[in-house]
């Protein structure tokens, strides 16, 4: 089932240049689209199904630096800023408030974890205040539980993934950028070994910059340019309840499972990490590079089923240019809900939250996570492939660093100072494989 979405209307019919040209239109694609049409290019964004309506429209909605990976806390904090700035600058509303993250935990590790991270914080300017168990407990009153601490990261916040990247495409639109949706991006034309088009099942546009922000399906385009970069999903099944409880936290996490409130007044409800790992080709190919990861997360991640194999996002099949494409087949990546899941999540989230009980399940859906091995993304230029930069593999973070994302991949194009540290992102790092060899195709 897709999850709660704004449609935004767009045309087919595609120029036939672009100063730039971004594949996919979810938050990271929009937000560079619209960072660079802010800068004066003409740009075209194609997407194959509807904008915002894959992983980013399927997410909790968190925007935070609270825990973040040390290499992306700068462009987390950066994304805080440009999510409250999109609103004034643009006049459109994609539901993202300041209203702080809270974590509680009667783990001693898990919270021994939490004073480390904000020790690590401090260095960098981050302030989040770690909570003594008085301190937690009346934060989760709603809870009714004794707790033994926890964290409230007062300058994190949420956005609203039913509306943020339709906001964005309607700013875009308004910058006189084209959006161009239910058109697929095929491949990529070269002369001279530089990008010079991107072929869409509607035609080609001519342009001498691609960016592809493709999600989850990113690795399978890349393989068609002889790009190793190495992507697994991992299916995550969530739910949301209609409005009517009262006196919750807006964000809150604990082991057992987060609730958001979300756009409508209702709530997003969740278990952190739990997922299931549909067998693709695609996964065989990378196994070596993603089984540490999925070692370190065995107690989440459950075996799924064929659904991998049958939406076609990580098949290793090279396409033509000139006939029907996996993505033509599968506009909406939609996979099947967990039910298992739902019903436990549910369950557990009347257990920790007894005024939820005054709502209903309004929706079910799942997403498919699109992760690298070391779970940074994959952002810049290839430099096999002048004037093609690859932005996927945002690891379950995307939907709150997507501003900032949006805005590094502006300046690498138009050659501004780059808003973050550029190198931590950069997707060379994938191209030796498990053995150390730069990887053939
Ligand atoms: C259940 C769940 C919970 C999450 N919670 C959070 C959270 O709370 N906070 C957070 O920061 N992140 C969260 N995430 C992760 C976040 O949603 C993603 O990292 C982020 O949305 C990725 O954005 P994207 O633009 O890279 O990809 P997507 O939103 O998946 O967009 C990619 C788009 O590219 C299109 N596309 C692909 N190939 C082509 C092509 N060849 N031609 C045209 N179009 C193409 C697709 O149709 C798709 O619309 C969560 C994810 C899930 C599934």
């Amino acid at each position: 089932m897709p999850a709660p979405l704004r449609l935004v209307e767009t045309t087919l019919e595609i120029p036939a240049a672009a100063d730039a040209v971004v594949i996919g239109g979810g938050i990271v694609g929009v937000f560079s689209a619209y960072y660079l049409a802010r800068r004066g290019l003409k740009v075209a964004l194609v997407e194959k199904g509807r904008i915002g309506a894959e992983q980013s429209s399927r997410n909790w909605g968190w925007c935070r630096q609270q825990n973040r990976d040390a290499r992306e806390l700068p462009m987390a904090t950066k994304s805080l800023d440009l999510w409250e700035r999109f609103a004034v600058e643009s006049g459109e509303d994609t539901g993202f408030r300041r209203c702080g993250l809270l974590y509680l935990s009667n783990s001693e590790e898990e919270l021994a974890g939490w004073a480390r991270w904000r020790d690590f914080a401090r260095t960098v300017g981050v302030a989040t205040n770690m909570l003594d168990s008085a301190e937690a407990t009346e934060r989760g009153r709603a809870t009714g539980t004794r707790w033994k601490g926890g964290v409230f990261s007062p300058s994190d916040g949420t956005a609203d993934p039913a509306n943020a990247a339709p906001a964005v495409a309607r700013a875009i639109l308004k910058l006189g950028g084209t959006i161009h949706q239910f058109c697929a991006a095929r491949g990529i034309e070269t002369e001279g070994g530089r990008v010079s088009g991107v072929v869409t099942e509607h035609g080609t546009i001519r342009t001498k910059t691609a960016i592809l922000a493709g999600g989850a399906w990113a690795s399978s385009f890349c393989r068609q340019l002889g790009i190793r970069f190495p992507q697994a999903s991992i299916r995550s099944s969530i739910l949301s309840v209609s409005p009517g409880a009262i006196g919750l936290p807006d964000a809150l996490h604990t082991t057992a499972v987060s609730v958001t409130r979300r756009g409508d007044g209702g709530h997003t409800l969740a278990i952190s990490g739990r997922g299931r790992l549909d067998p693709t080709p695609q996964q065989f190919r990378f196994a070596p590079q993603f089984l540490p990861m999925f070692v370190r997360r065995w107690r989440s991640l459950a075996p799924g089923g064929l659904e991998g194999f049958r939406s076609g996002h990580e098949s290793l099949a090279r396409w033509r240019l000139d006939e029907a494409t996996p993505m033509e087949r599968m506009r909406i990546l939609d996979p099947a809900v967990d039910k298992g899941t739902i019903r436990l999540i549910h369950s557990r989230a009347l257990e920790l939250l007894p005024a939820l009980s005054r709502t209903s399940i309004a929706a079910a859906w799942a997403g498919y996570v699109d992760s690298t091995p070391d779970g940074v993304p994959g952002i810049g230029e290839v430099a096999t492939v002048p004037g093609f930069i690859l932005a996927a593999g945002f690891s379950g973070h995307g939907f709150g660093i997507g501003p900032g994302a949006g805005h590094l991949i502006a300046d690498l194009v138009t050659g501004d100072e780059p808003i973050v540290d550029p190198r931590p992102y950069h997707p060379d790092r994938f191209l030796t494989s498990a053995w150390g060899k730069v990887a053939d195709f």
